[in-house]
């Protein structure tokens, strides 16, 4: 029997992990973020992940939605540059990935095969580049399968349990099964992987899981996990911050807005852009 590394994630594990911003610091500081998301029906995932992604605290931001998401974006996230794809409907072309220091893919994409060339030609031109891929990403990758072996090291999934079900291929017995699962996933692929739900699981490619203490039912709602990713997104844009540190800190200040959000709403009442405008205040409690 190998030894186990589990910890528990409170405020006091996270304390001073996230760097204050320096007096002199410019946009250059915190990184310059490339999200991919959105399709006809479902443009308000891309907006979410976007909107949340800012209140991270990136940089800069451009995001990449199909042509008929253009408006929408400019006017619900007006921070962010957008750069639309030549389909109206779907994504169908990678675009220049130079500027960025990390790119996310997933919220509200959908499954067309022109968006599951987009995501391989984006592991083929990524062998460094923090990704964070989420959603319907990770059900390509899951159609896919042989775009698994493309994965950059320490690239950041965060399926919930049914697409981790559909990343392992295997149902997993119990919850006990799950987590051995997600410990041979995140080794197998030298990745990070965030299990979400009820205190959310983080594995690491060395095998250890880290277990989240904030988040409530409130969350269980259509668009939590997109503003999870593009919270996830800026943390990883920023230099500063380790890979672990990024995925640690991201996954317990978005359960802490929901916490702040539901003292406000209630549970039942919580939204998912109520995540988004608590970003701010949880962030600040860890600085
Ligand atoms: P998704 O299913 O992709 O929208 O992601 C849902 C998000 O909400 C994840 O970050 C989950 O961890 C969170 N969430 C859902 N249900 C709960 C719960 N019962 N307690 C805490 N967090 C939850
Ligand atoms: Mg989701």
């Amino acid at each position: 029997n190998e030894p186990v590394d589990n910890y528990f994630v409170d405020a006091g594990f996270l304390r001073r992990k996230l760097p204050r911003r320096e007096k002199f610091s410019h946009k250059g500081t915190f990184g310059h973020a490339l999200l991919l998301a959105g399709s006809y029906g479902k443009m308000g995932a891309a907006v979410l992940a976007a909107q949340a992604c800012l209140r991270g605290g990136v940089g800069l931001l451009t995001v990449r939605i199909p042509a008929a998401g253009y408006d929408i974006l400019q006017i619900s996230a007006p921070e962010a540059m957008a750069l639309p794809d030549p389909a109206r409907e779907f994504l169908t072309e990678l675009p220049e990935l130079q500027p960025y220091a990390a790119v996310g893919m997933g919220p509200g994409l959908g499954q067309e095969a022109a968006t599951a060339a987009v995501l391989r030609q984006l592991l083929h031109r990524t062998p460094h580049l923090p990704l964070v891929l989420d959603a319907d990403a990770l059900n390509l990758l899951a159609t896919h399968r042989d775009l698994l072996a493309l994965l950059p090291p320490d690239s950041l999934l965060t399926p919930h349990p049914k697409e981790f079900e559909r990343l392992t291929g295997e149902p997993a017995r119990d919850d006990y099964h799950r987590l051995e699962q997600l410990r041979a996933f995140c080794g197998q692929h030298r990745c990070y992987c965030v299990l979400k739900g009820a205190y959310t699981a983080l594995g690491t490619p060395e095998g250890a899981v880290y277990f989240n203490s904030t988040g409530n039912p409130g969350m269980a709602s259509g668009g939590s996990g997109d503003v999870l990713t593009g919270l996830l997104l800026a943390l990883r844009a920023d230099r500063r911050l380790s890979p672990l540190d990024a995925a640690l800190l991201g996954v317990f200040a978005h359960g802490r807005a929901g916490d702040l959000a539901a003292a406000q709403t209630g549970e039942a009442g919580l939204v998912a852009s109520d995540l988004v405008r608590f970003i701010g205040p949880a962030l600040q409690e860890l600085v």
